[in-house]
């Protein structure tokens, strides 16, 4: 019999519907994973034992007094970046330890509210910067795959703990790409939505232009499920989109015959992993055996998409993080004085990464040097996205690779901050676009280390998205696939 951690969302909904299985048996068969794998994998930071037992006794209460909500008792994980009402919030940051906030983010809400059993909260790169968690203040995640690689970030907790059995599920945020890279990197199914599907509210803001939280899954099915709960308008975040949100599950099993599909000539470049490109172009192929229709297009900015987020990134980063001053919350170094206290406090509190991305924020956003830099990266932006606008009068989807390598090794490129922001070259354009990526799992390389293929679609597409995806994961069996360890 599959251990109950192995379940995907949509076989574990069955068994607790049909009272095979309880909330809290469910939820104790993931605690006690946790307690099994987590020392060696460190994927987690915070694990609230007692707050999901609670949770998932409500959710039994509640499914034996006739509810049947879309998440009942499903154990899940969320990364540290979204606020958690009772549970303490990092952001993977010594400026943040001890921090417990007063409300939740409404992506984590709206879970809850559909009887999602939080299990705790997981590692990622401090304040959502960086492509391995090697930049947390407290912990490396490993990869499940093989312990030696890291598991890809910001993300990378919320990823590891999908593929180790650990989270039915669990939340991760993408500004550039730390959905979908720890997604590659980790074999699983990662949704970056469109900017503005899914609240920000109560997601500590790095980029507040490009943050968008979104689902980690073992399957299109159950990262559609999940998406269902959290998409939607919310008054509390004026940039949500105050659109309908369609009936993803429902859309799942429809045609893709016909479908064209855009395969952009600037993504299949040198430097790419041959092991990556021959697993993307055969995935392409089984698109195109699904009915889809490969055509190769252009979009002639690709190239400008790294020191265009580069730039628009930290800047926004620089404001939004001015607010971390020993005052209000988090770590205070006290040192009498006003400013010797902000400096002091700031000083220990930001590690090497985040205090980089501060400084070139505030560089660029300062006078005499804003128009240079963050006006013409904002121009360049509105190119970027013109390529897409344009490229989808033509086509549906968008095929490419996730990244250009596969999972690299814990400390290989922690001292090369540029080759660290080159592992974003793929995701960077779809967030800048501000339209949404999904990774899938479509191969492995000599190594058995996981392959992603990027599926992008127009803004607000999600439901074509999730649609081709799901008739990929019906032909191929990439996405269950997982480590020996298991
Ligand atoms: N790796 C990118 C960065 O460091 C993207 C991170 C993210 O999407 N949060 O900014």
């Amino acid at each position: 019999m599959t251990a109950l951690t192995d379940l995907t969302i949509t076989d574990a909904l069955a068994k607790l519907r049909a009272r095979d299985i309880s909330a809290v048996e469910l939820t104790r068969a993931y605690l006690d994973r946790i307690t099994q794998l987590d020392d060696q994998l460190q994927a987690w930071l915070t694990v609230a034992a007692d707050y999901a037992l609670n949770a998932a006794e409500q959710a039994d209460k509640a499914r034996a007094a006739g509810d049947d909500q879309p998440l009942l008792g499903i154990p899940m994980g969320i990364k540290d970046v979204l606020s958690t009402k009772g549970v303490e919030t990092t952001c993977g940051s010594k400026i943040l330890k001890g921090y417990t906030p007063v409300f939740s983010a409404t992506s984590v809400a709206r879970l809850e509210a559909a009887g999602m059993v939080m299990l705790g909260k997981l590692n990622m790169d401090e304040f959502a910067m960086g492509s391995s968690t090697e930049n947390s203040a407290f912990k490396v995640t490993r990869n499940p795959w093989d312990v030696s690689r890291v598991p890809g970030g910001s993300s990378g907790g919320s990823a590891a703990a999908v593929i180790a059995g650990m989270a039915a599920g669990t939340l991760g945020t993408d500004t550039g790409g730390s959905i979908r890279q720890p997604g590659a990197f980790c074999g699983i199914t990662a949704l970056k939505p469109s900017y503005g599907r899914v609240s920000r509210y109560g997601l500590v803001a790095f980029g507040s232009s490009l943050d968008c939280p979104g689902p980690l899954a073992r399957s299109v099915e159950d990262v559609a499920r999940i998406l269902q709960v959290m998409a939607g308008h919310d008054p509390l975040d004026a940039t949500s989109m105050p659109a309908d949100v369609p009936d993803y599950l429902a859309g799942l099993n429809g045609d893709v015959k016909g479908l064209k599909v855009g395969i952009p000539k600037e993504y299949f470049i040198e430097g790419i992993e041959p092991a990556v490109e021959q697993a993307v172009r055969a995935a392409i192929a089984q698109l195109e055996s699904l009915g889809m229709e490969p055509v190769e297009i252009s979009l002639p900015h690709t190239d400008y998409s790294l020191p265009t987020y580069y730039i628009i990134a930290p800047a926004e980063a620089s404001a939004n993080l001015a607010r971390y001053d020993g005052v209000r919350f988090g770590l205070r170094v006290d040192k009498g004085e006003m400013w010797p206290t902000y400096r002091a406090t700031r000083g220990e509190g930001f590690g090497a990464e985040v205090k980089r991305r501060i400084m070139i924020g505030t560089y660029a956003l300062s006078a005499g040097y804003y128009d240079a830099y963050y006006g013409k990266a904002q121009a360049v932006r509105t190119l970027i996205k013109q390529d897409f606008d344009k490229a989808f009068e033509q086509v549906d989807l968008i095929a490419t690779p996730t990244t250009p390598t596969t999972a690299f090794t814990i400390g290989e490129n922690t001292d090369d901050p540029l080759k660290m922001y080159l592992q974003d070259v793929f995701t960077l354009p779809a967030s800048l676009a501000g339209v949404p990526g999904l990774n899938l799992p479509c191969g492995f390389d000599g190594q058995n280390l996981p392959i992603g293929m990027q599926l992008i679609a127009p803004a607000f597409g999600e439901d074509v998205l999730l649609r081709a995806g799901h008739a990929y994961q019906q032909a191929t069996d990439w996405h269950k696939q997982q480590p020996a360890f298991h």
